[in-house]
Formats: C-alpha cells, sequence, structure tokens
C-alpha cells in the first residue's frame, strides 16, 4: 500500500457503547485520522501482552473511544510537516500511548506525532523491527538498566523470567551475545530447546519463583530481568546478590510485590523499574542504536512469527493464554 492516495484503508477499531465493547474492522478514510503531522504507510505492529489486553477487554487499555489498536508502528513516512521525516524515511513508534489516548498501528495508515518516531536502524528491515517492537526495545532498557547498576558478565549469573516471552526472549539473546551466563526462568516445558538457542545455559521451573519464599534467600543473582512482577519478583529480589540489579518491566504473574525492605537495606540491591510508553526520545535512539550492534539477527529471526492483521482475535487470546512464544509481527496489509 505505497500510495499515499489511497481512498480507503483496513483499521481494527475499539469503540465503547453502553453495551460494551466493540471490536472490529473498520474502512477508514485519510479524513479520519488524526490531526497529527507525520502521515505513514504502515507495514507491520506487533502482538504485545497489552494488546491482547485491550483487544479482549480484559483490562481497559484503550482510555480514548474510538481508538484504533496496537501498540506498535513500522513504516515509511509518506509525507511530514516537519522537514526532518522526509518520504521514504523507514520510522517506529513503540508506546507513546498508541492504543491507549492516541490511534496505535493495527491500521494500513496512520498520522503520528514526528516527536514520537525513531528512524529504523540501516540495520534492521521494517520487519524485523516489528519483530523487535516494545518488547524487545523494553528487554534493551532492561539490559541497558543492569549495565548502569554495575552488572557485568563477569558479575555472575543473572536471571530472566517470563524467559519464552516477548521481552523475556530478546532479554535472553541480548544477555548472553553480551557474554552473560542467563538462567532463564520458564512455565513452558517445551520451551528449553528455543531458550537454550537463544543461550541460556540453565533453567527453572516458573513455579518455583512463584510461591512465596522467605524475605532473605542465598545469594544467586548478579542482575535480573523480571517480566512476572509479584511473588516471582519478590523471591528474585531475596536471590539477587549483594549490589546486585534487578530491572522490573513486567506484571504477566501480578501487579503485586510482596516483599520487604531486607533485600535493599541489607544487600544493597537496586530495583530498577523500566518503562517503554513514556521513556524520552534520547533514550529509546540509545536502545535501538544498542539493539542494531547487539542483537544477533539470527537469534531474532528464530523467536519471530508473521501473521496478518486478520488473525488478531485468536492472536490476542492466545498471549493472553501465554500460547505465543517470542515475538509476533503484525503483518496489517493481510
Ligand atoms: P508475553 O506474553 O510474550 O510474555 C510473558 C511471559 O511470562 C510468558 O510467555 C510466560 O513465559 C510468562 N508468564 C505468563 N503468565 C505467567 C504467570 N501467570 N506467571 C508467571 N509467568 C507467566 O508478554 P511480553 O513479553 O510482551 O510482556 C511481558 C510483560 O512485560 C507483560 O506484563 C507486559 O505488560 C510487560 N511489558 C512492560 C513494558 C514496559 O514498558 N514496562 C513493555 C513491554 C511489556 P514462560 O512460559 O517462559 O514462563
Amino acid at each position: 500500500m505505497g500510495d499515499a492516495a489511497v481512498s480507503t484503508f483496513r483499521a481494527l477499531v475499539i469503540e465503547k457503547t453502553d453495551a460494551g465493547n466493540i471490536v472490529e474492522f473498520r474502512d477508514l478514510t485519510l479524513a479520519d485520522l488524526p490531526d497529527n503531522d507525520t502521515l505513514i504507510d504502515v507495514r507491520y505492529s506487533s502482538l504485545n501482552y497489552k494488546d491482547g489486553l485491550a483487544i479482549t477487554g480484559t483490562a481497559p487499555i484503550a482510555r480514548r473511544s474510538p481508538m484504533v489498536a496496537g501498540a506498535d508502528l513500522v513504516g515509511v513516512v509518506l509525507e511530514s510537516a516537519v522537514p526532518d521525516w522526509p518520504a521514504g524515511t523507514p520510522v517506529t513508534v513503540n508506546g507513546w500511548g498508541l492504543s491507549e489516548v492516541h490511534w496505535g498501528g493495527y491500521t494500513q495508515r496512520q498520522r503520528v506525532r514526528s516527536e514520537w518516531l525513531v528512524r529504523v536502524p540501516d540495520a534492521f528491515t521494517l520487519e524485523q523491527a516489528a519483530a523487535i517492537g516494545t518488547a524487545g526495545y523494553t528487554a534493551m532498557l532492561c539490559v541497558l538498566a543492569l549495565e548502569e547498576g554495575g552488572v557485568t558478565p563477569e558479575s555472575g549469573d543473572v536471571l530472566v523470567t517470563g524467559a519464552s516471552g516477548g521481552v523475556g526472549s530478546v532479554a535472553v539473546a541480548l544477555l548472553s551475545s553480551l557474554g552473560y551466563r542467563v538462567v532463564a526462568a520458564t512455565g513452558s516445558a517445551d520451551a528449553q530447546a528455543y531458550l537454550s538457542g537463544l543461550g541460556a545455559a540453565e533453567f527453572i521451573e516458573r513455579a518455583t519463583l512463584a510461591e512465596k519464599g522467605r524475605p532473605f534467600q542465598a545469594e544467586r543473582w548478579a542482575g535480573v530481568v523480571d517480566t512476572v512482577g509479584s511473588t516471582t519478583l519478590a523471591n528474585a529480589l531475596a536471590q539477587t546478590k549483594y549490589g546486585g540489579t534487578v530491572a522490573a518491566c513486567g506484571l504477566a504473574g501480578g501487579n503485586d510485590l510482596p516483599t520487604t525492605v531486607l533485600p535493599f537495606i541489607l544487600r544493597g540491591v537496586r530495583l530498577q523499574g523500566v518503562d517503554s510508553v513514556m521513556a524520552p526520545r534520547a533514550r529509546r535512539e540509545a536502545a535501538w542504536a544498542r539493539l542494531a550492534r547487539d542483537l544477533d539477527q539470527a537469534k531474532l529471526a528464530s523467536i519471530t512469527s508473521v501473521e496478518p492483521l486478520s488473525n488478531i482475535f485468536d492472536l490476542a487470546q492466545a498471549i493472553l493464554r501465554g500460547e505465543t512464544r517470542g515475538r509476533v509481527v503484525i503483518d496489517v496489509n493481510r
């Protein structure tokens, strides 16, 4: 769909009604799009946990109605009022409230604010940029958080929870390529070969971290990337070595955190929150530059599947049931 003058295009719209949410494909025109400064020929989006929540109505992600779903958007600039973004520039938008308060990427055309754009690094195709998406860029933010906490490959083992998910898979791939010894916590019995292929050296059964544990446990981890939250994060904190850093980005196991101050005041453990949605542009560009340098493209290919937007209803259910693996690229033209 490279033509700027298309008359109609397809978008996945969530609309609140008195009888509940309607989620359906609609034909839109350019006149329907928001009045932002840059028109994008969208090629791909991706499937994130949040997209599953939004489409199934499991959580009130869309805070405006009607809303075009899709937290990620990857495509090519068709026209922009801002000269920094000439037609043809490959771009990605991750977060910034897309699918929440601003129209998102499950559409063939979108108008976005130029300040949200990150140029897709030359190292990546548009499909690869979507494969990375919010989840992969968040994984890189977590790696940066560990590095900034002083965690090096020599510090000891690093734990990744929710390892076979989108964030987890990219985190395992990145950390192992950077020379860390990665221990992967997973509840997917058949994921070990997949995670070994990404570089995981050892595995922990998800359930052992999910059970409520003592507030202070034997020291195991120099660093942690946690996508699960709740008791898993509490146990990870209690097992983190003196001076270690835990990067917390997710809540796949719950948004509570039943912990104590002991890891912080007796071991100097650092709990670093990681947010991708409102991260400033300089931070995003740093993360994408590091992805271009450090993400093994063969590993990225091994965690990626591409699905048509027309399958989105089944995919949204699947990610919430924990049945997807790695990253799912959404081809918005199919
Ligand atoms: P996925 O669904 O792809 O991955 C989550 C993984 O967590 C699953 O694959 C599974 O891995 C594990 N898991 C699922 N359910 C549970 C459970 N009940 N208890 C413990 N583990 C579970 O999601 P994403 O990778 O896209 O996102 C992961 C989390 O990070 C989500 O909570 C998401 O909202 C959050 N997130 C936050 C961002 C931020 O900016 N802070 C950005 C992106 C995501 P396995 O089978 O291997 O155990």
